[in-house]
């Protein structure tokens, strides 16, 4: 009896133990998956948290790098645009330039104006420029009138010289314009059509050569700091086939070409031109419409002897372009 009691309290003893043991781990077990439930949903959170707040982050950064792309881009183009503009200064510095140092205020690469022209509103040019070009000179009578007006109206333009001009005669009027602060630009050696462009075909050697001593003649008078990077074709570029190994030619001598977009009808046939003053600002009114709008203006004209009617009507061009708001610039 006493032992079978015995047997009987330790199975009660046991059995308890045992519901005891269950409880608990029941209830540990339920407990840590409470945990582990909380504790995951905080993870969801701060996970959703964490992806919002980087998402967000990444919007922000994206805005900022935009903006720094744009203000770094518009930086960049300044820097390149100064850089350039340096370096086009730095190498005519270095060679020389077309013009005097006080007309480097003035002074429009012609680079950046072909390409205004080519392609309007891309360039650099900002503003309205204009760029008034003289021709076929030097001499002693129509060369030294266009400076008289020029320098009554304050203003200042681009002449495209040719060399067989240039003699003792003529040398104090080319040395005149180049002190005034004008520019100089070349236009070829004989201004022969048969020999630059024979068949209407440019001979690139005798183009090159003429280059070289037009470049010369200038140097002759004005020095050898003098050096000019502008050229004109004798009748235009755009009048003749086959120009492109001249074009070559020429920009290995430093030397870039350039058209017009204004003209005044002064080198049209007898027949053709303007017989008055009224009939040449009218043909130069109808002459802007030939060419595409852009910030800049080159006008055609000659202070060649016998274009009397051009010096005449010279101010009042002139005035047309004050008027409109222009600056007058210098190629170089
Ligand atoms: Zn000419």
């Amino acid at each position: 009896m006493r032992k079978f009691r015995n047997w009987h309290w330790w199975l009660i003893f046991l059995s308890i133990l045992l519901i005891v043991i269950a409880f608990f781990s029941v209830k540990l077990y339920t407990d840590r998956h409470a945990a582990d439930m909380a504790a995951s949903k905080t993870h969801a959170k701060s996970v959703s948290e964490h992806e919002a707040a980087v998402a967000s982050s990444r919007r922000h950064a994206a805005r900022k790098a935009s903006k720094r792309h744009v203000a770094a881009v518009s930086s960049r183009r300044r820097a390149a645009a100064e850089a350039s503009r340096k370096e086009a200064q730095s190498k005519a510095a270095q060679v020389g330039q077309n013009h005097i140092a006080e007309a480097n205020q003035y002074a429009y690469p012609v680079a950046q104006v072909k390409q205004e022209m080519d392609a309007p509103y891309t360039s650099p040019i900002k503003e309205n420029v204009v760029f008034l070009t003289f021709d076929d000179g030097p001499n002693t009578v129509n060369s030294p009138k266009v400076l008289d007006i020029l320098s009554q109206a304050g203003v200042h333009g681009t002449f495209f010289v040719v060399g067989k001009q240039i003699s003792p005669e003529t040398a104090p009027v080319l040395k005149a314009e180049y002190d005034a602060g004008h520019a100089i630009g070349l236009h070829s050696m004989t201004h022969d059509y048969s020999l630059l462009y024979p068949s209407r075909v440019g001979a690139t050697a005798v183009i090159e050569n003429e280059a070289k001593s037009a470049q010369a003649a200038v140097q002759q008078v004005l020095g050898s700091d003098f050096r000019s990077h502008i050229w004109r074709y004798p009748g235009g570029h755009f009048s003749w086939k086959g120009l492109a190994a001249a074009d070559v030619a020429l920009s290995r001598l430093g030397l870039d070409w350039i058209d017009w977009d204004a003209a005044v009808g002064d080198a049209l046939s007898p027949a053709q031109e303007p017989k008055t003053e009224d009939a040449m600002l009218q043909y130069h009114l109808r002459s802007l419409n030939v060419y595409p709008a852009s910030n800049v203006r080159v006008v055609l004209m000659h202070d060649a002897l016998g274009k009397d009617l051009t010096v005449k009507t010279l101010p009042r061009i002139i005035q047309y372009y004050r008027d409109n708001g222009y600056k007058f610039g210098v190629l170089e």
